[in-house]
């Protein structure tokens, strides 16, 4: 068996990767007595040079024991890892035997490393025969895949981050980077104050952070982004600027693709008209990019998680071609993803429509190559011929009983897939779940047939590809607590009992690794076949492959330190070797709006927050940006629909509803709502974005349209609300849940629990009674207006406290979530309790700067004293002095307050 620990470091210091978003940073980790301790960023790591956002540097406040998963379970009953994997494997072939290889799939995440997901599509696709393995990251980066492949003839992502820096224009599309991708952010911020000439163009319906840095923002209507870059093609050739001699050397179907876009959008007042846009500020874009060579256009999921999202994604890159802006230094479509892997499941073959090394089931030869190369030529059965399901479909055929055996890895598609509601159901349905998984506390858990405890960031041993292709390793510092073991030898131990041992007998990561590398140049003379091709990997012995420096594939033995920029030939992965352009006629969102549903619903990330919380919830700190879900709405909707800011709220859908706390906002276009992706049954009475989305998906990619949804907006009716602080060990059956609503909040040593009620309570203390196990042992009630302050201390300790009353009334809790944490309250300590803290405690407010704990009203107070730029504010707080990811929320801060100076009444205008 591969020992957990036997890669574990003698030294103090070891570099690995950081585990969230696509920017795929560098992190140098200090271990101390078997614990990591700290974590900064690596200086050396080409993605972040030192750099880490708030998320990253939390990671060692993420790795507690508790709440991981430590044993295998079968039927809901502890086993050991035998009884386990012969239970994978039987019940995997009984389901093969009874209803044929199709009735079998797998669903991955890119939170896998590349060496799991290698293993997993060997297995599934090479010897299980059954095409149907898919993974999360389509619900990511599917459209940009089928976008890069329709242009280029590959997935491959032309630029580097470096392009960020060296360009003359950056144009982020649907993309708050400054939030879902920071260091990438401020490493774009500091280029700009490098180079006063670059200009940042921002398109997104919402005003978010990366509004900080623009020079244009452009509020464009949800889904009409085809629309405006045909619109661009079309004002390029009409005005002569595009480049002929490009067009004409390495591109084809130019002709086709100007008409439709002609016949979409000449007219640039209609376009603007169409988009929601003042026309001025559309040519001037228009201009701007067409008169820059240098041009970067970024997009994330705001183009991507769209019906029409691959023609979005062509739309953009036609522009970037018509231009020549791509293969050189500072240009091109940048496609950035959201996950830390997605890129290595893509180069695996992790997604359906995709089966090994790049390779398709359509791609020439392919199915041939790859039988050869993994040698299952006598197996009965053979590799797929076509394609799997995507997922969407994949939930869809488990809910029809044509799947009857699903693996997931390493994701929670009870939360994060649209149509939740259904999918809930399917997993009912379906006779075999089986789940590997690090925590016990997420959604998926509750049907799963077969649970396998997996290793977790710290653990886990291989290779990452950041959204630049660059490869990473991400390595193994810690062994994994009880019995987790990684995914790869998870998968290889049940290989083995299905009968393909040989096929799987890799004792190390590294020879995974060995393999991949070799396929990709398996009959690909020096990438001439396929672009992904890391071939000069290969043959890594174990420490060579332990020391990997980041590099960027292609990795050949023309290229063997890497390849930061692909096409600088001008030469494309297409059979000709030129460029596509594609013919868009743009589409609308297939969710429409109606009059019980008139709200546009648009979901996304928030800052400190990652997936499904499983990881971030554990570090405190990262829970004060945002405490509760959260509704985003413009002030005119907050008055037309009844709701107020920081009150609670539903949003219904078609096939669920949303409740959370209403944030009233500018930033939010009339007309339209935003919530967070983020929370789960685990945090939230309901507040499951997925609950709110149909399973509408584009036909090319199947992602599906998660910025697009149709709601309806009413206040949640409350007649009380209340703050409940419980003692970490004081964790009951949380009765409490029944209310209409709650929020679980987790702090240093206490759980913070926000909770509402329809039905008014008579008396509090006789709830509070029934709740907790310990009686209050002081209190003060305003029988009056229902108010009430509570406490409860048993042997010097601090059990529990309460406030009846709104959120709003809360003191500062950082006072009392230090009580929670003393092991013997004093007497002057234990008289403010229920005041919440000392005079000089008061409430900072909801925290702004997440590294060192600054909240706004704090913020607030200082700036109404003098300190009114970021500067004096990170002299006197600290805030925004060390990841940065907070400036663009000080200044909005110090605008904010500016305002309020100038609306003051002067003596004059009172006078008046
Ligand atoms: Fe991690 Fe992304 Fe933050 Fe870098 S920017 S530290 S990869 S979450």
């Amino acid at each position: 068996m591969y020992q957990a620990d036997d890669s574990a470091p003698i030294c103090d210091q070891a570099k690995t990767t950081c585990p969230y978003c696509g920017v795929g940073c560098g992190v140098t980790a200090t271990l101390e007595d078997g614990a990591i301790t700290a974590v900064e960023g690596d200086r050396q790591h080409p993605a972040n040079y030192g750099r880490l956002c708030v998320k990253g540097s939390a990671l060692h406040e993420t790795l507690s024991e508790r709440g991981r998963l430590t044993r295998p379970r079968v039927d809901g009953v502890e086993v050991d890892w035998d009884v386990a994997l012969d239970a994978v494997a039987g019940r995997l072939a009984a389901t093969r035997h009874e209803h044929g290889d199709d009735a079998v799939a797998a669903y991955l995440s890119g939170q896998l490393l590349t060496e799991d997901y290698y293993v997993a599509n060997k297995l599934f696709k090479g010897f299980l025969g059954t095409p149907h393995l898919d993974t999360n990251s389509r619900l990511c980066m599917a459209s940009a895949v089928a976008g890069y492949k329709r242009a280029f003839g590959a997935d491959a992502v032309p630029c580097c981050y470096e392009d960020l820096e060296e360009a003359e224009l950056v144009v982020l599309v649907g993309s708050n980077l400054a939030w879902n991708h920071p260091v990438l952010y401020q490493r774009l911020k500091v280029a700009k104050t490098r180079n006063p000439l670059m200009r940042v163009v921002v398109i997104d319906p919402r005003v978010t952070d990366s509004c900080e840095i623009a020079d244009l923002y452009l509020g464009l209507k949800p889904g009409s982004d085809a629309h405006l870059f045909n619109g661009l093609l079309s004002w390029m050739a009409a005005k002569g600027r595009l480049d002929r001699v490009y067009l004409e050397g390495h591109t084809r179907g130019f002709g086709e693709a100007l008409a439709a876009a002609n016949a979409d959008a000449s007219d640039l007042e209609a376009v603007a008209t169409d988009c929601d846009l003042d026309a001025e500020a559309l040519e001037t874009f228009y201009y701007w990019f067409a008169s820059q060579l240098h041009v970067v256009t970024l997009y994330s999921q705001g183009v991507n998680q769209s019906t029409s999202g691959t023609d979005k994604c062509n739309a953009i890159i036609n522009c970037h071609l018509a231009g020549g802006k791509l293969g050189l230094p500072g240009a091109g479509p940048f496609s950035i993803t959201g996950q830390p892997n997605a890129m290595g499941g893509r180069e695996v073959g992790g997604l359906a429509n995709q089966l090994a090394a790049h390779m398709d089931y359509h791609t020439p030869g392919a199915i041939d190559r790859v039988t050869r190369f993994w040698r299952t030529e006598q197996l009965t059965p053979t590799l797929p011929k076509g394609p799997g399901h995507k997922a969407v479909e994949l939930f869809s055929a488990i809910e029809r009983g044509e799947v009857q055996a699903l693996w997931v890895m390493a994701t929670n598609p009870a939360v994060s897939l649209p149509d939740a509601a259904r999918v809930r159901a399917a997993l009912a349905k379906c006779p075999l779940v089986i789940v590997s998984e690090c925590v016990t506390d997420t959604d998926l858990l509750a049907y799963a047939d077969i649970v396998l405890p997996a290793s977790s960031w710290s653990e886990k041993d291989g290779t990452v590809t950041n959204s630049e292709r660059c490869i990473s390793r991400q390595r193994g510092l810690l062994p994994p607590p009880g019995e987790a073991r990684h995914d790869w030898w998870i998968i290889c131990e049940v290989a083995k009992r299905l009968g393909y041992g040989e096929a799987f007998a890799y004792a190390h990561p590294s020879e995974i690794f060995d393999e991949h590398a070799r396929l990709s140049g398996f009959e690909n003379q020096d990438g001439s076949e396929r672009l992904f091709d890391i071939s000069a990997l290969a043959g890594l012995d174990r420490a060579a492959y332990d020391a990997l420096a980041p590099i960027q594939w292609p990795v050949t033995a023309q290229a063997p330190a890497g390849t930061a920029r692909l096409f600088e030939d001008g030469r494309f992965a297409t059979d000709d070797g030129l460029a596509r352009l594609v013919p868009i006629t743009p589409r609308l969102p297939e969710q429409r709006l109606s009059v019980a549903r008139p709200l546009r619903l648009n979901t996304g990330r928030i800052r400190d927050q990652w997936h499904t919380m499983t990881r971030t919830a554990r570090a405190p700190r990262l829970m004060n940006h945002r405490a509760e879900p959260f509704i985003e709405v413009h002030p005119d909707d907050a008055v037309a629909y009844g709701v107020a800011d920081q009150r609670l709220a539903v949003l219904t859908a078609e096939a669920g509803e949303f409740r959370g706390r209403v944030r009233v906002t500018k930033s939010q276009r009339a007309g339209e709502v935003f919530v967070p992706m983020h929370w789960t049954d685990r945090f939230t009475k309901q507040a499951r974005s997925g609950a709110l989305i149909n399973g509408h998906t584009d036909p090319l990619s199947g992602q599906p349209e998660s910025k697009h949804g149709a709601v309806a907006l009413a206040p949640l009716g409350t007649a009380w609300e209340a703050t409940l602080l419980v003692a970490e060990d004081l964790e009951t059956a949380r009765p409490w849940c029944g209310s209409d609503y709650w929020a679980r909040i987790p702090m240093r040593g206490c759980q913070r629990w926000q909770l509402a009620g329809e039905r008014a309570e008579n008396d509090w203390l006789a709830r509070l009674a029934e709740w907790l196990p310990e009686a209050a042992t002081l209190w003060c009630e305003d029988s009056g207006d229902g108010r009430l302050r509570a406490a409860a201390v048993k042997h010097g300790r601090l059990c529990w406290w309460a406030m009846v009353g709104l959120p709003a009334e809360l003191p500062g809790l950082a006072w009392l979530e230090q009580r929670f944490n003393d092991a013997e309250l004093s007497d002057t300590h234990r008289r403010r309790l229920l005041a919440g803290g000392d005079d000089g405690a008061a409430d900072t407010g909801p925290t702004i700067c997440s590294c060192h704990q600054v909240g706004q009203k704090a913020i607030v107070s200082a700036i109404r004293d003098g300190d009114t730029s970021v500067e004096a504010l990170g002299a006197r707080l600290a805030c925004g002095t060390q990841c940065g990811s907070c400036i663009p929320e000080l200044k909005s801060l110090i605008e904010e307050e500016r305002a309020h100076e100038r609306a003051k009444p002067t003596p004059e205008t009172q006078v008046a």
